[in-house]
C-alpha cells in the first residue's frame, strides 16, 4: 500500500517563477497543499522584474495585482533619431514585495482548523527524484502530487549558442526631487561601438530612482566602467550627483539562438528552465505567468499534458523569438544592432509591441517585425538562408 502524498505540489526554486506559481495555486485551489523550497537563505533573491500590465492575462489579475510594487501608465524609448511614448501601462515586481506577499501567503496557512496552505522552506538545496518526489539536502524524500522544476537556469552554455543580455542596476535615494516622469525603457546613446547598449529608468518614487545600465553582446561580462560612466552621466543630467546609492543589482541573461528543444524533460519544468521566457527580450513575467495559471488551473493529474499542449502552440512564437536572436547575434554588425530595436517602435503601433512583448504576436506581427529594409551590413541572402536554418550559428 503506497501512502498518500504529503503535499498536492512540490515547487522547487522560490525565485520568481515558483513564487508566482505559488501565489497562482493558492488563488485557484485554497484547498491545495504547496511546498515551496528555496535553495539560498531567502526567497526571490535581488531583482525588479518589470512587465507590460498587457502581458496579464485578465483572468491572473486577481493574484497578479497585490504583488505589483509599483506601475506607470506609459514608458519612453530613446534612440538617436527617435523618441517615442508607449501609452501601454508597465508595472514592476520587486523582489522585496514578492517575497513579503509570499511569506504572509505561508503565515495564512498556520491558521488552526484553515484547509490548504503554502510551507515554504528556505536555505535547502533540493534534488527532483521523479515528477512526484523531491529530496532534500541529501536525506529527507518528501512526495507529492506532482513536483514542478522551477531552479532557473542550468549554469552550463546554451546548447547552440546565446548572446548575453548583462545589467547593473543601481537604486538611488536622491536629495533633490527626481524629476518627474514615466519609465524610460531604452535610451541609447549615439555611440553604439561595443554593441547595443542603453540606460534603463525606473522612477520608484519622488527621491528614488533606479537606473540601470544593459548590453547585448556576445560574451557575458558586463562593461563595468562603461555601466558607471553612463549612470554617472544621467545622475548629473538630474542634478542628483549627491544621492545615496541603496541597492545594486546585477546579472546575465543568455538569449539563446538555437531552435528550442521541444522533447519534453523528465520533470514538469516552468520559468527559465522550462523554456518559459521570452527569449528575444528576457522579460520572463509574460511566460512564468502564463504558465503558472495553467498548472494552477489544471487538475494535478492533467498538469504535464495541459502544459505541453500550450508549449506545442507557443512552438512557432519561441521559434521566432530566437530567430530574432539569432539576427541580433549572428547576422548584424554589434555597432549596428541598435537599429533592430530603434526601427521596431518607430514602425509597430502600440497593438503590435504589446502583443510582442506579451508573446502572443501573429504571423501577421512578426512579419511586419522583419519586413522592411534590412539593417545595415545584413545580406538579404544570409538573412534568408537563417529562416531555413536555425540549427547551428552562421559564421560573420
Ligand atoms: C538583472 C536582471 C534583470 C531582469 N529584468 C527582468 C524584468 O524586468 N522583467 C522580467 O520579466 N524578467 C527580467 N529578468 C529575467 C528574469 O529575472 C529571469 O528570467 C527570471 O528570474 C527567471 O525566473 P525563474 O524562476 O525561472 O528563475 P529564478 O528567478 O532565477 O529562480 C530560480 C530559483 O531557484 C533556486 N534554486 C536553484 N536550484 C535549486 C535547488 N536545487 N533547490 C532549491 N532551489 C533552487 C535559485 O536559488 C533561485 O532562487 C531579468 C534578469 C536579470 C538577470
Amino acid at each position: 500500500m503506497t501512502s498518500a502524498p504529503e503535499f498536492d505540489y512540490g515547487i522547487v526554486g522560490g525565485g520568481l517563477q515558483g513564487c508566482l506559481l505559488a501565489h497562482a495555486v493558492a488563488w485557484h485551489r485554497p484547498e491545495a497543499t504547496i511546498l515551496l523550497e528555496e535553495r539560498s537563505t531567502e526567497l526571490c533573491g535581488n531583482h525588479t522584474w518589470s512587465f507590460h500590465e498587457t502581458d496579464v492575462a485578465e483572468e491572473a489579475r486577481g493574484w497578479v495585482d497585490p504583488l505589483v510594487a509599483h506601475r506607470w501608465p506609459s514608458y519612453r524609448v530613446r534612440f538617436p533619431g527617435l523618441s517615442r511614448l508607449v501609452r501601454i501601462p508597465y508595472a514592476t515586481i520587486t523582489s522585496d514585495r514578492l517575497r513579503e506577499a509570499t511569506l504572509a501567503l505561508a503565515a495564512r496557512a498556520a491558521v488552526p482548523g484553515r484547509p490548504g496552505g503554502l510551507v515554504v522552506r528556505e536555505g535547502e538545496s533540493c534534488e527532483i527524484l521523479s515528477p512526484t518526489v523531491v529530496r532534500i539536502d541529501g536525506s529527507t524524500e518528501i512526495s507529492c502530487r506532482a513536483v514542478l522544476d522551477c531552479r532557473g537556469r542550468a549554469p552550463a552554455p546554451a546548447p547552440g549558442g546565446a548572446g548575453y543580455q548583462t545589467f547593473i542596476g543601481h537604486e538611488y535615494q536622491t536629495p533633490r526631487r527626481w524629476p518627474p516622469s514615466e519609465p524610460t525603457v531604452m535610451d541609447v546613446p549615439t555611440d553604439q561601438a561595443a554593441g547595443f547598449e542603453f540606460l534603463y529608468e525606473l522612477p520608484l518614487g519622488p527621491h528614488r530612482v533606479l537606473l540601470e545600465y544593459t548590453r547585448f553582446h556576445e560574451l557575458p561580462g558586463c562593461d563595468e566602467s562603461r555601466a558607471a560612466e553612463l549612470i554617472a552621466l544621467r545622475l548629473a543630467e538630474a542634478g542628483a550627483e549627491t544621492a545615496d546609492l541603496i541597492r545594486t543589482e546585477r546579472g546575465c541573461l543568455p538569449m539563446p539562438y538555437a531552435w528550442a528543444d521541444s522533447r519534453p524533460g523528465s520533470s514538469l519544468a516552468g520559468g527559465y528552465a522550462g523554456g518559459w521566457y521570452h527569449a528575444a527580450t528576457g522579460y520572463s513575467m509574460p511566460l512564468a505567468v502564463r504558465f503558472a495559471e495553467l498548472v494552477a488551473r489544471a487538475r494535478p493529474d492533467r498538469i504535464a499534458a495541459v502544459v505541453a499542449a500550450a508549449a506545442a502552440e507557443d512552438r512557432l512564437r519561441r521559434g521566432f523569438a530566437r530567430f530574432l536572436n539569432r539576427l541580433l547575434f549572428c547576422l548584424v554588425r554589434p555597432e549596428d544592432r541598435w537599429k533592430i530595436f530603434q526601427r521596431f517602435y518607430r514602425v509597430l503601433p502600440e497593438e503590435r509591441i504589446a502583443r510582442f512583448y506579451a508573446h502572443r504576436f501573429t504571423f501577421s506581427d512578426a512579419v511586419r517585425i522583419v519586413i522592411g529594409r534590412p539593417p545595415t551590413g545584413l545580406a538579404p541572402i544570409r538573412f534568408a538562408r537563417s529562416f531555413i536554418s536555425l540549427a547551428k550559428p552562421v559564421p560573420t
